[in-house]
């Protein structure tokens, strides 16, 4: 019988567990996680700020369903060559196949003043709720960082009646996410709604009375007035489990087509891998859930006993809502050098970026009409040369229609 450890219990363990149980009603699955009492969709934490009684956990309770052995508890270390995991509480677990789903973590700057009452990071169920309690009674809040994180908590506390300024060091919010005139026409509308955004600034230090957060002091020398700080700074692997254990790391747990660490029986997935993005090909981490699902569920095809290669993911690929604003981006979204062909169409309502390299749709911007942005995403992700259909693309957009009779259709699926 296949003893399985997963380190982790989100999206990427999660799915992981499910597909190895799909593969082999006998194996035993043990998920060692910290967070109790179990998976929830994180990207729905900011909503537990702004409202009551909403559940945000996973609807069949996997542990039960696919019959996953739950442990709430840190794993401390890997013994790579004794193939055991050491739990907090002491206790060392051997496994055949380990799965590294950690996740990632809050990049919290060293400010001045930062560690203390009042400031919060938002990446847990925890944090949310800390924030939605903290929130009480509190006039005004400042988010360091603008990146997606950050504009949510933004909505989030301004909805709930507080006074609310990001401080983005860049020069435009979502930086990286999205261009500068995608970036704009979402500061609009958060600029609207009552939020303050500074760019171009960073923050020095926080100043308390008492203990209590009552400002931050700005690079600029500017003072803006908080009770609470958020602090959206970027996110990193959680890569601190491996220390000692031989198994190779960059920023993130770097992995091979099979997803398997340098040591075979040792897998990795999600937000805690480095990969090369499928665009860039640069090194990136992805942190994002539709990536961390698809590595989750390659990796535990895998690890029981599959033989899937994983063509990788693009570290830019996102699809929310704003205020209101449908928002997508993927791929290359700002492309430097020459080679590429860049349409842009801007209208009253809707703004749309296309990123071409000959006739391959390397990236796109979408803001306020996202029709079709799923085919958009499968051409770039699938790097669907599109012939004829380049002129179509930049119409009324793409439909998987359009590829009935032509070669790429099956690249596109794929
Ligand atoms: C506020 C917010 C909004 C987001 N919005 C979006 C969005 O709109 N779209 C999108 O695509 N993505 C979004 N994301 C990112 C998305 O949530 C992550 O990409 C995804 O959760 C990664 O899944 P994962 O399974 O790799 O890791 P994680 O979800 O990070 O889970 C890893 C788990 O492992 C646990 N763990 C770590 N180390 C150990 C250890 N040593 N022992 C035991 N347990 C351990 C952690 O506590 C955690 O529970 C958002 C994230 C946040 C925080």
């Amino acid at each position: 019988m296949m003893r399985h450890i997963i380190i982790g219990g989100s999206i990427a363990g999660i799915s992981a567990a499910m597909e190895i149980r799909r593969s082999d009603a006998g194996a035993l699955i043990t998920m060692v996680s910290k967070e109790k009492p179990g998976a929830y969709y994180r990207p729905m934490i900011p909503y537990l700020i702004e409202k009551d009684g909403i559940d945000i956990t996973f609807t069949d309770d996997p542990a039960k369903k696919y019959g996953i052995e739950n442990i709430f508890e840190m794993a401390t270390g890997i013994d790579a060559e004794a193939k055991e995991v050491a739990l907090s509480s002491g206790d060392k677990l051997g496994y055949d196949r380990l799965l590294i789903a950690a996740g990632s973590g809050p990049v919290i700057p060293a400010i001045p003043g930062l560690d203390g009452d009042g400031v919060f990071a938002l990446r847990t169920r925890e944090d949310a709720l800390g924030i939605k309690a903290a929130a009480k009674g509190k006039g005004d809040a400042v988010i360091l960082g603008g990146g997606f994180v950050g504009t949510k908590a933004a909505i989030a506390l301004r909805h709930l009646g507080l006074g609310v300024t990001i401080i983005e060091q860049q020069g435009q919010i979502l930086p990286g996410r999205l261009d500068a005139r995608g970036s704009a026409i979402v500061a609009d509308a958060m600029r609207a709604a009552g939020i303050e955004i500074i760019t171009g600034d960073l923050i020095s230090e926080v100043i308390r009375d008492g203990g209590a957060v009552v400002s931050v002091r700005l690079s600029s020398g500017r003072t803006v007035k908080a009770g609470l700080v958020i602090v959206a700074a970027g996110s990193r692997p959680n890569v601190g489990v491996l220390r000692n254990s031989g198994i190779k790391t960059g920023r993130g747990v770097l992995i091979n087509e099979m997803l398997q660490t340098n040591f075979p029986d040792i897998y990795a997935a999600g937000d805690v891998v480095e990969h090369a993005d499928l665009i860039t090909g640069m090194p990136a981490v992805s942190a994002l859930w539709g990536n961390a699902e698809e590595m989750g569920r390659l990796a535990g095809k895998n690890m029981a006993g599959g033989n899937i290669k994983y063509a990788g993911f693009l570290s830019v690929m996102n699809a929310t809502d704003i205020l209101g604003i449908p928002v997508v981006s993927v791929g290359l979204i700002e492309p430097e050098g020459g080679g590429y062909e860049v349409v842009v169409q801007d209208g009253i309502d809707r703004y749309r970026k296309f990123v071409f390299r000959g006739d391959t749709l390397v990236g796109t911007v979408l803001v306020g009409d996202v029709a079709n942005a799923g085919v958009y995403t499968n051409v770039i992700k699938n790097r669907v040369p599109l012939g004829r259909l380049k002129a179509e693309a930049m119409k009324e957009g793409l439909k998987y229609v359009d590829f009935v009779g032509s070669a790429p259709v099956q690249n596109l699926m794929g």
